[in-house]
C-alpha cells in the first residue's frame, strides 16, 4: 500500500518514494546534552518513532542515525551567546562531558521507558570533529564560507535560493536587521559554521584559524553525510528546526555537493502545557521522570499523544494523562479477554480491520484514525485469540506494550508469594493456599483460581 507523508520541502502531502527500496535511511536531529529532556523534547521523538515503526510495518528496513549535540550549539539557537554545554557546566560545576555524559544517559533512558526503537547509529558531534573541520574548509576554499574576526560564515548568497524550507522573507531581514548583528557578516542571514574560541573556552579544537570549535549546523551537514551519504530518504525534528538549523543544514549541505540532503523533511509540532508554553519561569517544565513520580506508566504519555497529529499542537494537562491512564488500562485488560477466546472471527473482518489500520498510519501517520481502529478491535465482545494476536501486531506501530498485564507490575515479593502458594496447591495443602492468599490481599492484591492457574490484580 502506498505511503503518504507531509514534506516540509514542498508544503504538501506526497507519495513516499524510497531511494533504495532495501533501505530507509532517515537522519534525526537529536538533543543537546546540557539540560533534561522534556516531555515536549519526547513528543518529537514519540514522533519519529511512529515514522520508523510504521515503515517497519510496510516491510522497509531502516536505518536511522541520530546525532547528540555536545558542544557548538549557542543559547541563541544561531551566532549568539554561550555554549549551551559550557553554560550548563558552570551552574553545574562540572566539565562539559561530565553534563554531557550525565544527561545523553538520561535522554536514553526516557527512550527506553517509552519503547522508542534505538536508532541503529547514534553519533556524537566531538567525535566527528575532524570531519567537519574538512567540510569547513572545502567550504571556504569554494568560496562558500568566508572569515571574519570571530567565525567562519557561510555566504547565502553563493545559493540559487535561501531559504527553500521556511517562507522566511529575505529580504525584508535585510532591511530591519538586527542592531547587534555581527558588521563583518556580508549578509545578515549568514550562520557561523565554525566558531573561534575566546580565551579560556573550555571545548576547542586546532584548525587553519586557531582553537576554535563548529557551529551547530554544521554537525548535522557533516554527519548525516558521513553515516547516511549525500541524499537520504527522510530528515526529521522538531517545527522549530526548520527556519534556522533546516535551513542551515540545507545551505551547507548545497555548498558541500549541490544537493539538499533529504527528500523528506518532516516536522513535529509543539506540545503545549495547559494551553500555553512550557517554560521554567512558569514552573510547568515536566519530564518523563515527573510522570514516572506520579505513577503513571510511562507509556499513557506515549498513548496521549495519539489523540492529535503529530504536524498538529498538543495540549498536554493532567487530566489528559488520567483518560490516557484509564485507556490504556482498558486496552490492556481488552487485550488479555481475547487471549484465550474461542472465537472464529473471519479472516476477512480482521482483514478489512488490518487494511483501515494500515490506511491510517500510511496516511501521514495518522494515529488518531489508527486508534480508532484499535479501539474498534479491541471492544469486539466475541474474545478471540485471533484478535489478540491482531493487537500485538498493530502493537508494532503503538509501541505501547498492549500485552502488558497487570501482573506484569507485581512486585516480587507478591510473586514469591504466589509461588509459595502455587506450592500449597500442588500439595493440596488448602489451608496454607488460603493462608497466603489472605496475606497477599493484605498486601493490596486479590488472587483468583481459574483453570489456567492463579490471577492476580490490584485490590
Ligand atoms: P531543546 O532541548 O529545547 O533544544 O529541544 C530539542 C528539540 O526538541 C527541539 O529542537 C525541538 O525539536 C524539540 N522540542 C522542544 N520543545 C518541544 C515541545 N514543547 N514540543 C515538541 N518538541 C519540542
Ligand atoms: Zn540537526
Amino acid at each position: 500500500m502506498d505511503i503518504y507523508f507531509y514534506n516540509t520541502l514542498t508544503h504538501s502531502k506526497e507519495k513516499f518514494k524510497p531511494i533504495d527500496e532495501n533501505e530507509i535511511k532517515i537522519y534525526s536531529c537529536g538533543p543537546t546534552v546540557y539540560k533534561d529532556a522534556t516531555i515536549g523534547n519526547m513528543r518529537t521523538n514519540i514522533f519519529q518513532d511512529n515514522l520508523r515503526r510504521t515503515l517497519e510495518y510496510n516491510g522497509y528496513k531502516v536505518k536511522q542515525a541520530m546525532n547528540i549535540t555536545d558542544v557548538g550549539h549557542l543559547v541563541s539557537d544561531g551566532d549568539e551567546g554561550e555554549d549551551k554545554m559550557i553554560k550548563s557546566a558552570k551552574q553545574e560545576g562540572k566539565t562539559p562531558l561530565e553534563i554531557a555524559d550525565h544527561y545523553t544517559k538520561l535522554f536514553f533512558r526516557d527512550l527506553e521507558r517509552l519503547n522508542i526503537e534505538m536508532p541503529e547509529i547514534i553519533c556524537k558531534a566531538t567525535d566527528n570533529i575532524n570531519d567537519m573541520l574538512k567540510v569547513v574548509e572545502e567550504l571556504v576554499k569554494k568560496g562558500f564560507a568566508y572569515e571574519t574576526s570571530t567565525a567562519i560564515y557561510f555566504d547565502i548568497s553563493k545559493l540559487d535560493k535561501y531559504p527553500v524550507l521556511s517562507n522566511l522573507d529575505v529580504e525584508k531581514q535585510k532591511a530591519g536587521a538586527r542592531v547587534n548583528v555581527d558588521t563583518e557578516k556580508r549578509n545578515p542571514q549568514d550562520f557561523a559554521v565554525w566558531i573561534k574560541a575566546p580565551e579560556n573556552h573550555l571545548m576547542k579544537w586546532d584548525s587553519p584559524w586557531g582553537p576554535s570549535y563548529p557551529g551547530w549546523h554544521i554537525e548535522c551537514s557533516v554527519m548525516s553525510q558521513k553515516y547516511l551519504g549525500e541524499v537520504f530518504d527522510i530528515h526529521t525534528g522538531g517545527i522549530d528546526l526548520i527556519p534556522t538549523h533546516h535551513e542551515n543544514e540545507i545551505a551547507q549541505s548545497k555548498g558541500m555537493c549541490g544537493k539538499i540532503p533529504a527528500h523528506y523533511w518532516m516536522h513535529g509540532e509543539f506540545l503545549l502545557i495547559d494551553g500555553g508554553k512550557m517554560s521554567k519561569s512558569l514552573g510547568n517544565v515536566y519530564l518523563i521522570q515527573d510522570i514516572v513520580n506520579r505513577g503513571y506508566d510511562p507509556l499513557v504519555y506515549k498513548l496521549f499523544n495519539y489523540s492529535t497529529l503529530y504536524r498538529k499542537k498538543l495540549n498536554f494537562t493532567w487530566d489528559g494523562m488520567d483518560s490516557a491512564k484509564i485507556s490504556l488500562d482498558r486496552l490492556r485488560d481488552a487485550y488479555q479477554k481475547h487471549i484465550n477466546g474461542t472465537y472464529d472471527i473471519d479472516d476477512s473482518e480482521l482483514e478489512k480491520y488490518e487494511k483501515q489500520f494500515l490506511e491510517a498510519i500510511n496516511d501521514d501517520l495518522n494515529m488518531p484514525v489508527a486508534m480508532s481502529v484499535v479501539w474498534e478491535v479491541a471492544k469486539k465482545p466475541e474474545k478471540s485469540k485471533k484478535i489478540a494476536k491482531l493487537l500485538r501486531k498493530f502493537d508494532r506501530v503503538l509501541g505501547i506494550k498492549i500485552d502488558k498485564s497487570k501482573t506484569d507490575e507485581i512486585p516480587e515479593e507478591i510473586k514469591e508469594l504466589l509461588e509459595l502458594r502455587k506450592k500449597a496447591r500442588e500439595d493440596k495443602n488448602w489451608d496454607e493456599s488460603d493462608r497466603i492468599r489472605e496475606e497477599i490481599k493484605e498486601k493490596g492484591y486479590i488472587v483468583k483460581d481459574s483453570k489456567n492457574g492463579q490471577t492476580i490484580e490490584k485490590a
